[in-house]
């Protein structure tokens, strides 16, 4: 009982801060278990780590709000973010931004098999609670003003049915469980994106992830011809933009809107919180976004595509290099994205290597094909959807080869787009000179992970923190992450390390196997939502997807393969 772990408590009292320890375990308190899962050190170091689990009868929560995995994330992100404004005096609540994600500080329990302990609909909320001290002995009674008042408080606020606002919780599920219904109906319709009307995509800055609001925000309209409209369980019909299969050219002035229609589609892999103005701004799951990335490193890919006959006679088929140029880091990305199981990609001018992107009629006039080892993506781009089925959305202010190749030209003007694929094409036909540099893109060349190379466990768990949303320390490395355009913030930073341990602790990496090959094994893991890296470790983090992971298995500087 409450009165158990409050006497336990307070026979610490004036004792060494590292005593904090001897509580480690799970104690009953009135209608809920308070685990303390790791305790706190001293007073700076780490604070401690606590789960509270909530029966399913006292949590209350309608079957309706966690019966499909899609509302039951909704629903624990929710009540997460519930949970964070209801805490305070340096406890914290990994709740998240505009995205709703699975996360490790919110699950609910679900029905059918899982690894997690109680009746469906049962409630676990893990959170960081500093533990007080006077100096560095155990303060009891601010302790359990903390454990033993705040904590219930928090329970009866936040995590039970009755409290929260149930009309804002039954809008949240809703709308995550249309934007995933949305997504999944692209495949059928043909598209690998879609912009619903009234959409808002402008964000506040750069800083800032929520959207400009006020009149200055111009809301989406769809042109005609490109006008879809779908059924959704709770919205009904809504009309939009849907974005084709096939190669999409995105044109228009500078500051015109092109990037952010393009971030919006790089976002829209993942659910938006109500009111983000993206909440119907979807893009297929197998969406990567790709740019240039000097100075990464790349590992054994087969660039011979897009690179070939480097002057200094470096094999392209198994290209390795500790400092990648522009134009190799995103044509690695490319083959890199499409050998880990991309069906779309996007890119923006703004962040492409030129070189790798285009080379004009008096350029290939100038520079002769056996003197240049580059062979421009727009001379690929087609054979990828063709050949490959993969699908290219693109940015392209600056040039106008890429009219040529595209099947649908999109202009925006004034942050409104429009349809200017017929007048593009009366353009492309008037010849310029310029000849294909390749007619065909060779398929996926598959790697095999050296399980060891990953491994930095050899002197027991390999370190695992996020550096901000940039950077991941894994082990020994730091795996620089600036270029993975998709990750949401620093936990699915921390999701992407667990997710790699888990791998090399679950042999996904081994047994000869590709890459592609082990991340079907962890996408079958993280099917069954947050529950299979908290197994890995209880910490703050958010699911990555497979890119994600690999994107940052591909970065590892220790990493070695075979073909
Ligand atoms: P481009 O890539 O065409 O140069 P951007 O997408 O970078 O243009 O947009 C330029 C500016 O316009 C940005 O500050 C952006 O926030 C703003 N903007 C984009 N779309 C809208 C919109 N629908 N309503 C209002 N402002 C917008
Ligand atoms: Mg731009």
């Amino acid at each position: 009982t409450r009165d158990g772990f409050a006497d336990a408590l307070w026979a610490l009292d004036g004792a060494s801060y590292g005593r904090y320890k001897s509580l480690v375990g799970r104690w009953a308190m009135d209608g809920f278990d308070l685990e303390i899962v790791r305790g706190q050190a001293d007073p700076y170091a780490p604070p401690a780590r606590v789960a509270l689990h909530v029966p399913a009868a006292v949590a209350g929560f309608p079957a309706d709000l966690w019966r499909t995995p899609v509302r039951r994330r909704a629903l624990a992100s929710f009540l997460a973010r519930r949970a964070a404004e209801e805490t305070g005096e340096g406890t914290r609540v990994d709740a998240g931004g505009q995205e709703i994600l699975d996360r490790g500080s919110c699950q609910v329990v679900p029905p059918g098999p899982t690894a997690l302990e109680g009746e469906p609909g049962s409630v676990v909320l893990r959170l960081n609670v500093p533990l007080p001290g006077r100096g560095r002995r155990i303060d009891a009674r601010a302790a359990e003003h903390v454990l033993c008042r705040r904590l219930p408080r928090l329970v009866d606020r936040a995590l039970r049915y009755p409290a929260v606002d149930a009309e804002a919780l039954t809008r949240f599920a809703d709308t995550a469980e249309d934007s995933h219904a949305l997504r999944e109906a692209l495949p059928g319709l043909g598209l690998v994106a879609f912009v619903a009307d009234g959409a808002v995509l402008p964000r506040r800055s750069g800083v800032d992830d929520r959207p400009l609001t006020g009149p200055a925000a111009v809301p989406f309209r769809s042109p005609e011809e490109l006008r879809v409209t779908v059924d959704l369980p709770h919205a009904g019909r809504v009309t939009g933009m849907g974005v084709p299969e096939g190669v999409t050219l995105i044109v228009g002035g500078g500051f015109h809107g092109k990037s952010t229609l393009l971030r919006a589609l790089e976002t829209g892999i993942w659910d938006d919180v109500p009111g983000d103005g993206r909440e119907r701004v979807v893009s297929r799951s197998d969406t990567v976004k790709i740019r240039a990335e000097d100075g990464r490193r790349i590992e054994g890919v087969d660039l011979h595509a897009f690179v070939d006959h480097l002057p200094s006679g470096d094999d392209t088929a198994d290209f390795r290099t500790d400092n990648a140029s522009g134009s190799t880091s995103q044509a690695a990305a490319i083959v890199e994205s499409v050998e880990a199981g991309a069906k779309v990609l996007l890119i923006d001018e703004d962040t492409a290597a030129t070189n790798l992107m285009i080379r004009d009629a008096r350029m290939q006039a100038l520079v002769a094909k056996d003197r240049e080892p580059l062979t421009p993506f727009v001379d690929l781009v087609r054979s990828l959807h063709r050949d490959q089925g993969v699908s290219t959305v693109l940015v392209m202010g600056g040039s106008g080869d890429y009219m040529e190749v595209a099947d649908r030209v999109v202009m925006m003007d004034a942050y409104r787009p429009s349809d200017v694929t017929a007048r593009a094409k009366e353009l492309a036909a008037v010849p310029t000179g310029r000849r294909a540099e390749a007619d065909t893109c060779p398929g996926t060349v598959h790697r095999r992970p050296d399980p060891a190379s990953v491994d930095s466990s050899a002197r027991g768990r390999p370190r695992i923190q996020a550096r901000g949303r940039d950077g991941l320390v894994f082990g020994e490395e730091t795996v620089d992450l600036r270029a993975v355009a998709h990750l949401a913030d620093a936990s699915q930073v921390a999701g992407v390390g667990l997710a790699l341990e888990a791998m090399v602790r679950r042999g996904h990496l081994g047994g000869g196997r590709t890459l592609a090959e082990a991340l079907d094994l962890l996408d079958r893991d993280l099917a069954d939502g947050a529950e299979c890296l908290l197994a890995v470790r209880d910490e703050d983090f958010a699911l990555p997807r497979r890119f994600e992971v690999a994107a940052a298995l591909n970065r590892l500087r220790t990493l070695s393969v075979t073909h």
